[in-house]
């Protein structure tokens, strides 16, 4: 591109003074885009002929790449001729600039131009000269530019919260922009010497979030810096966000008042109140509040020093009626402590003043919320309550009085009733009318009850005689479902089921904060335990099972609070389930909603049921009050406690600390629900199943924010956190000795948030241990067998068929179950099935016309569902089994061997009696006769029984075997027989 003319000797001779014209252009067309260009007339003399202007640009070099925006040009022309005029041009990618002037005639001169704004790629300069003669001369020089690149814009400040507490996740965020437009990563500095790392990329402007908790007090700077990509210059750090992390001391100060005791009454105005405050750390304040009738006073003082044992008194000045004098402490780390109690000054005749009084469902103040200002115990909708009144009086006798109790303003109790002197006394028995409850006036959102006394006609004061108290009311419902394990194996048959089934749900009623609950068993009798292994599962085909069981009912039932218990008979757990003890009649895992308990342990399923609501084995005592049957008040343990005997309630009641957690787990808003289950490994490793987003609302095993050892974090489709339910698991069965493990599983109801995109299962340094990806589309499904007036015989298989589609091609797995009531309760049959069909077994479930068939479809998240189009029908069993007698038989039997076959039984000494049976359905027993008496049932193939007893001469032996339906079938034989 270069046209440099071939010359040359060029002798520069330097003489003369040089001046200088300038020929300044005006700001170009972009922002810091500037050209000035002079000429420095050197000489008039030049040393070379030619007929044209040379033009030599001496610099930059062409073809340079610079990195400075700002370019100059330097060069000289000459011509002996002399010039007078030049310009110059500045092309680039997509634009021009460019200028001319004129000059005073010289033969030799020196140009600079200055580019500022250089733009990016390829610019041309091109410098002409003309002599007067008009003939030019010219050169030109392209430099290519590179502009640099530049650090990311300093952060925003983080921002999040400037307090919490040790251990305690707060989220920050931060932002900041590039220059350069590039993608970005963070790095926020906790300032306890731990950062995230970087993190990203994120795009320019987009805010970074992230989060930590610190694990000492203290007062840390936050702060962020950015770096571009794929540079990794970084950016200054930014503004330092102060973040107070206040201790893990939690212990509140406590106050002790002596005086005055609570309930006093004081004829004199002037009292001192006095006692004691002591704290772990320190006090470092205290004051009083002294509130009475129409007013209210107080005051606080600080301590020079944190005190862990100061003494208080205080002056107080009492005003007539009662007088509530709150003692408060606070500590350093800001834990409030207080002693509150209500005295009276009476400076009227004698009375009768009502101190307090309280609602009680089944343990007395539990229920009550532990945040907030105490308005009272909250209470569960329509569970029987009683209510405690308390009294104190004045009078220097025994007095009768009338007593009133109104719930919403409606009388619920009106009585006279001796009120006796002196007090604090508890009203007996407590709330008017004698051993009555109220339940039905306990319904949601609150109530108001009221108690009045009518005072003493003439005698008595008219102050004091009412309190009122409102009380939050909540609703909680649970459905148990019993079912007896191993139905298809002979240690299945075992009494006592129904009656355990009864006992333990009206035993669970008692004891759990519950409005209602639903207890029913299973007909269909789950055959899923230890089907095909022989002897004891491992820990982790246990796990499965229960879980996998607890998913279909959890599927199946959404909108309910579903537990399963699993009865077995007595031995059972010992003989089948690893790691358990001679005497274990229960066990549980943590998490999972299914738990095995022998039958006649009425009071087990509650516990073990507690297990899994996170109770603990514990031997804390229970004050008693089973209201429904009118037992008030006895002392006796938590049913958390050791296995209670076989077939008894005992003193055994649940403390009022398990009450709390399981009220805690009544839900104020349920949302919509997700099942999610897996198993997790102490290593770190887990394995998740299919989840079921279902669109129905219930109470959640975590909720968002819940704090845990693991949690599911819910992000966007940008990756953002949307939230975190955390939860708690430890690696343990319960059983009579919690058994360590090394698996865990889990079957959990979680909260689903819209816009979810991906799933993660985090442990508690927030390390992703599984993520499962939402896809687009929810897959649909139609059930297509049986559609509905179908007629199946029992004990014959059936093929369940359906078609299925998702539009993202997920894989699909299956939940099946069915209802025989049209719909209005299903019951599950089987989940995680893959395919598009199913066969149905039919031995087990009960003859009914109004079976109707759901499936539902999973693609690891998304749910679809379809039920059968109509009813159809299970026929009645009557087919009846066949038995066949098949020992003794034909022959000289001598101490139970068949030494001889003759064609008659002759038998010396016992014998064992052995039939085979068989049934389309099944054989529940065989029983055994001798000449039409029962002597025994065998339940077990081969079906026994040993005839050893007293007896000569010819008999009859008969055999009966009956299958799950009831039909019948009878062989007989006639024998001999000498047994003496
Ligand atoms: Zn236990
Ligand atoms: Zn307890």
């Amino acid at each position: 591109m270069k046209k440099r003319l071939l010359v040359m000797l060029i002798i520069l001779l330097f003489m003369g003074s040089s001046f200088t014209i300038s020929n300044e252009a005006g700001e170009g067309r972009i922002r810091n885009e500037k050209v000035i260009a002079k000429i420095t007339y050197k000489s008039n003399e030049c040393f070379i002929t030619t007929l044209q202007p040379i033009v030599v640009i001496t610099s930059p070099e062409d073809g340079s790449v610079v990195t400075d925006p700002h370019l100059t040009v330097l060069g000289y022309a000459m011509d002996e001729i002399g010039m007078n005029y030049w310009e110059w041009e500045w092309h680039w990618q997509g634009g021009s600039y460019s200028n001319s002037s004129y000059f005073e005639t010289a033969e030799y001169v020196e140009f600079r131009i200055d580019i500022y704004g250089l733009h990016p790629g390829w610019n041309l300069v091109i410098v002409r000269f003309k002599n007067i003669y008009g003939a030019w001369g010219e050169d030109s020089v392209n430099v290519t530019y590179n502009p640099p690149n530049n650090p990311p814009n300093k952060p925003t400040m983080p921002e999040g919260p400037t307090e919490g507490k040790v251990k305690e996740t707060l989220f920050y965020s931060t932002v900041t922009t590039d220059p350069d437009g590039d993608s970005l990563e963070y790095l926020i500095d906790w300032g306890d010497g731990s950062n995230t790392g970087w993190l990203g990329p994120i795009a320019s402007g987009y805010p970074f979030q992230s989060f930590h908790a610190w694990d000492e007090p203290g007062i840390y700077e936050v702060k962020a810096k950015a770096r571009d990509l794929p540079y990794l210059e970084e950016s200054e750090w930014s503004d330092a966000l102060i973040v107070t992390i206040s201790g893990n001391d939690t212990e509140p100060p406590v106050v002790v008042k002596k005086y005055p005791e609570n309930g006093s009454v004081f004829t004199e105005p002037n009292i001192t109140a006095w006692g004691y405050i002591t704290d772990n750390v320190g006090v470092v304040s205290y004051g009083y509040t002294h509130e009475w009738e129409g007013g209210a006073t107080g005051s606080s003082w600080p301590l020079e020093e944190p005190t862990t044992n100061f003494s208080f008194e205080i002056p107080l000045t009492l005003h007539e009626g009662w007088n509530k004098i709150k003692i408060e402490a606070s500590d350093a780390a800001g834990n409030y402590g207080y002693d509150e109690e209500t005295v009276y000054y009476n400076i009227s005749p004698p009375d009768i003043i009502l101190l307090e009084f309280y609602p009680i469902q089944v343990v007395k103040g539990a229920g009550i919320s532990q945040t907030g200002k105490i308005s009272g115990p909250e209470l569960v909708e329509k569970k029987p309550t009683l209510v405690e009144i308390w009294y104190k009086s004045t009078f220097n006798k025994n007095v009768k009085t009338k007593v009133i109790v109104k719930v919403n303003g409606v009388v619920v109790g009106e009585e006279i009733r001796t009120i006796k002197k002196g007090g604090p006394h508890k009203l007996e028995p407590w709330v008017p009318p004698p051993n009555k409850y109220l339940k039905k006036e306990v319904i949601k959102p609150k109530i108001t009850i009221e108690v009045e006394i009518v005072p003493v006609a003439g005698e008595a004061n008219i102050n004091n005689n009412k309190l009122s108290g409102e009380f939050k009311v909540k609703k909680g419902h649970l459905q148990l479902f019993y079912i007896r394990v191993g139905r298809n194996r002979p240690d299945a048959m075992f009494g006592g089921f129904e009656q355990t089934t009864f006992k333990s749900a009206e035993f669970i009623y008692a004891t759990y904060p519950l409005t209602s609950y639903c207890a029913g068993y299973v007909k269909n009798e789950y055959r899923l335990y230890f089907p095909t292994i022989p002897g004891k599962p491992t820990t982790k085909q246990e796990i499965n099972w229960l879980k996998n069981l607890g998913r279909r009912f959890r599927v199946t039932s959404p909108d309910e609070n579903v537990r399963v218990v699993g009865l077995v008979r007595k031995g059972w757990i010992f003989a089948n389930s690893p790691d358990t003890t001679p005497t274990t009649n229960g066990f549980a895992y943590p998490n999972i909603p299914v738990v095995i308990c022998e039958v006649d342990y009425w009071t087990t399923p509650a516990h073990e049921i507690g297990h899994t609501y996170g109770l603990q084995d514990h031997n804390r005592p229970a004050t008693i009050y089973w209201i429904i049957k009118g037992i008030l008040q006895k002392e006796g343990k938590c049913f958390m406690g050791p296995p209670i005997p076989p077939k008894t309630f005992g003193n055994d009641w649940i403390c009022k600390e398990c009450y709390n957690i399981l009220w805690n787990k009544i839900p104020k808003d349920p949302p919509e629900i997700m099942v999610v289950s897996g198993l997790i490994y102490r290593d770190g490793r887990v394995e998740i199943d299919p989840f079921y987003h279902l669109s129905q609302r219930n109470l959640v095993d975590a909720e968002i924010g819940d704090v845990g050892d693991y949690s599911f974090g819910f992000l966007d489709e940008h990756g953002n956190l949307l939230g975190l339910a955390g939860f708690n698991t430890s690696f343990v069965k319960f059983s009579e000795s919690p058994v360590e493990t090394n698996i865990s599983g889990f079957c959990l109801r979680i909260p689903w948030i819209n816009g979810t995109k991906e799933i993660q299962l985090r442990d508690k340094d927030g390390n992703v241990l599984a993520s499962r990806i939402v896809s687009k589309n929810s897959p649909t499904v139609t059930v297509t067998h049986p559609n509905g007036g179908e007629i199946l015989h029992p004990g014959e298989n059936y093929t369940i068929t359906w078609e299925a589609y998702d539009a993202d091609a997920d894989e699909l797995t299956f939940a099946i179950s069915y209802s025989n009531d049209s719909g209005e309760t299903w019951l599950p049959i089987d989940i995680d099935v893959t395919g598009n069909n199913y066969i149905l077994d039919t031995r087990w479930l009960p003859p009914e016309d109004k079976y109707l068939i759901k499936v539902i479809a999973s693609d690891g998240v998304n749910t679809g569902q379809d039920t059968s189009d109509a009813t159809f029908t299970i026929l009645p069993d009557t087919t009846p089994p066949t038995v066949e007698l098949v020992k003794p038989r034909n022959g000289l039997y001598l101490n139970d061997r068949k030494i001889i076959p003759l064609p008659f039984t002759v038998i010396i000494g016992g014998v064992t009696i052995e039939a085979d049976a068989s049934d389309n359905i099944g054989i529940s027993n065989v029983s055994f006769y001798v000449d039409g008496e029962f002597k025994n049932a065998s339940y077990v193939s081969p079906f026994t029984w040993t005839w050893n007893e007293f007896a000569i001469g010819r008999h009859k032996i008969k055999v009966v075997a009956y299958d799950f339906a009831g039909n019948t079938a009878i062989d007989e034989q006639k024998v001999w027989i000498f047994n003496i």
